[in-house]
Formats: C-alpha cells, structure tokens, sequence
C-alpha cells in the first residue's frame, strides 16, 4: 500500500515533532539514507513518529479504506448471498470518510541543511538547531560554509567563469548557479543550499544589467544569510562599466551593501579577495613541483648539508649514534659505526671533514657529550635528519656520493 502527499513547492514534506509540536520539513529520496531521528528544535528523538496531525489523520482513514473496503464489500456480497431477504445486514456505515490530502504550503521556513549527515531541511529561523539525523546540536552562526556564490546574468557567463577559474587556482571554492543544481533539482533548492554553503556572494553587474527583478531571488537568499551568519557572509557587489563608461544598474535590494567600481579585472578580484571572510593558506612548495618549468629545491635543511656532513651523520645513525674525533701528530680522523670517514690524511680534506662535524653541531643534530670535542652523540633531531637524507637519497642517487666511496 503507498500513500503519497504532495509537497510544497520547492519539494519538502511537513513534519512535526510530537514533543514540542513545532512544524519543520524534510525531502524524501534525497540526503541522509537514515530516518529522521531528532527534532531540529528541542532534540527531541524517535523514528517514525513526525507526521503531522492532518498527515497521521489521513493515513488511518485511508489505510481503513483500502485495506478494509474490499473486505467489507465481499462479506457484505456474501453475507446477502446467503441469507437471502430473511436478514438484513448493514456493514456500509463503517468505514471513516477519508479527509481530502493535506495540502503542503510555503511558510515561513529557511531552508538549512546539516553537513554531518548531509540532510537539507526547511526548519523555522533559529540559532541553535539538531542535525535531524544524528542529533548533534549545529549552531547556524558558527558557519563552517567556505563556498564562494558567483552570481551573474546569463549573458556574462564567460567573464564569470574567467573570475571563477582565477579563485579556483587561488585555493578558493567558487560556483554558479549551474553547479548548484544536480539534474532534477528544483532551482531555487539548489540555490538556497548552495547559498547556505557559502561565505559569500558576488553579484557581477555589468553594463548589460537591467534591474528586472531577474537577480531577486538569488538576493533574498543572500541577505537572508547575511542576517543569519552576520561577518561570516560577505555581500560583495561589483559594478563594471564599458569603454564608454556604461554600468549596469544596481538592483535596489542590494544598494544598502557597499558595492564597489572596480577599474579592471584585477581590481574587481582584489576586492572579492579582501571582503571574503575566509583567506587561503600561506605561500609554499606545492606537492608534486616536478612538473613545472624550473623546479625549485625542496626547502629542506638537511638536504643543504655537505657531503661530508651527511656521511658522518648517516654513518652514526646507522652504528651506535657516536661519533669520535680525534687528533693526533699530524693528522685528525673520525669516525663512527667503526670506520675511520677521513679518506686522505692532508690539510684540505681533513678541513672539509672536521667543517662537517662542526655544522651537524650548529645544527644540533649531534651533541658534544665530554665536553672536550672528541665524542658525540646523534639528537632526535639528527635521526630525523638522518632519515631524510635516506628519504632523499631514493629519488637522488649521488646525494651521498662520499659515504659511497668510502665504503
Ligand atoms: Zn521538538
Ligand atoms: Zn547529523
């Protein structure tokens, strides 16, 4: 048996919660694959109990009717068949009248939706509300929401989508309104969840801009959140005129947010840049630099270490971490994991070795530990280092070039 309501529509369903009675709406077949489980306002939890009066009426009458009409109808047959005119029975007065469908209507509702579970819902505006399926309590001024809504009119797609591919390559996560919208959902749902999802809105009005209304919906929603999420939405309004100094009307609703006359391009994006509430990361290597053009070096300490450095330290980490230096009439050595790591007993070469020594102090990847410079010992920070150099040395065959031919 399936009974169906109609929905309201942008396609929610009214529910209720049995608890503190206050109306909310919800989308079947889409979201969350879990029941609904929490009332969004008191928390309130239970399965299957939130239909609303007229929609728990509905479904008893009708569910009396279909399931127990045929019945009736056959043991009434049945029932006159057999007895003839000696016995009158009536079975016809029985069954309840089914009201007519409840009828869902736009209220006064906002419509929120829930990441943890990914659940969209239409709730009446408040603060602090539940995740209808998880009950984890979300405060709505708290908005983890970092998409960047680029609003435009249809004939300015290419120059949007210009700024969209330049905030995409800046770490930012701008849309317009097409990718709101997966097939078959209805345009103003898709706009208002996209609208929730964000930190901002930019509405590109250009010289071919007329206030007709036709931005009106898209600006509702966006005050709406401003209201809600206060300095973490931004209204951020760019007014471009044409060679001859041309713009585009600004539509009335939004003439009470600043907007800005950006005199190029580049400007228009330094001001979206500077009225996000949200900034992208600090400047560094990006992973995976092999494929531009001149490669710059991995930022990394131990890879600017001498040769010489870097054999003595791998040599120590890979024996017992100590390290000996010792000089003798006419000549210094040093050594770990028991080799002698000086090749040649002359002024330059022993200079190069007892150099390296010293700059694994500097850096603290080893420890003087008699205090008199002839024994040490490898730091944490020295078999760290130790292990980047192995690291290193997988992609980099020669880094380590000394310790080969040493061995
Ligand atoms: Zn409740
Ligand atoms: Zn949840």
């Amino acid at each position: 048996m399936e009974i169906s309501f109609p929905t309201d529509s942008d396609g929610f369903l009214s529910q209720e919660c049995p608890s503190c009675d206050q109306p909310f709406k919800v989308v079947f077949g889409e979201g969350s694959e879990k029941p609904i489980s929490f009332c969004p306002y008191c928390g309130f939890g239970g399965r299957g109990c939130w239909w609303t009066r007229e929609q728990a009426d509905y479904m008893s009458a009708a569910a009396t009717n279909i399931v127990l009409g045929p019945e009736l109808k056959k043991l009434e047959r049945s029932l006159k068949g057999s007895f003839g005119n000696l016995l009158k029975i009536d079975v016809k007065s029985n069954l309840p009248d089914v009201p007519t469908v409840p009828i869902d209507v736009n209220g006064d509702f906002e419509i929120r939706s829930f990441r943890c579970c990914n659940e969209t819902v239409k709730i009446e505006p408040h603060e602090k509300v539940f995740c209808v399926i998880c009950g984890q309590e979300v405060d709505l001024k708290m908005s983890d929401s970092k998409k960047v809504f680029l609003s435009h009119k249809g004939v300015d797609k290419e120059f949007v989508i210009d700024f969209k591919d330049t905030l995409e390559i800046l770490g930012y996560e701008p849309w317009i309104d097409e990718d709101a919208m997966p097939a078959g959902t209805p345009l103003e749902r898709g706009l208002l969840k996209g609208m929730h999802d964000s930190c901002g809105v930019v509405f590109f009005i250009t010289p071919s801009f007329k206030d007709d209304g036709y931005l009106e919906t898209e600006i509702n929603y966006a005050i709406q959140e401003k209201r809600i999420k206060g300095n973490k939405f931004a209204i951020i309004t760019l007014q471009f005129a044409d060679d001859n100094g041309n713009v585009g009307e600004i539509p009335e609703l939004i003439k009470t947010y600043v907007w800005k006359k950006p005199r190029t391009h580049l400007h228009a994006l330094r001001e979206v840049i500077r009225a996000l509430p949200i900034q992208v990361g600090a400047v560094d290597w990006r992973e995976g630099i092999d494929d531009v053009v001149s490669p710059p070096r991995m930022k990394s300490k131990a890879r600017e270490l001498s040769n010489e450095a870097k054999t003595i330290l791998l040599e120590a980490s890979a024996g017992d971490g100590m390290i000996m230096h010792n000089r003798y009439m006419g000549g210094e050595q040093i050594q770990a994991n028991g080799k002698s790591l000086i090749p040649e007993n002359n002024q330059r070469t022993i200079a190069l070795w007892v150099g390296g020594l010293e700059d694994l102090i500097r850096r603290r990847y080893i420890k003087d530990i008699g205090q008199k410079r002839e024994v040490f010992e490898v730091t944490r920070e020295g078999y760290e280092a130790a292990d980047e150099i192995e690291e290193g040395k997988k992609g980099d065959a020669g880094v380590t070039k000394g310790a080969a031919n040493l061995s």
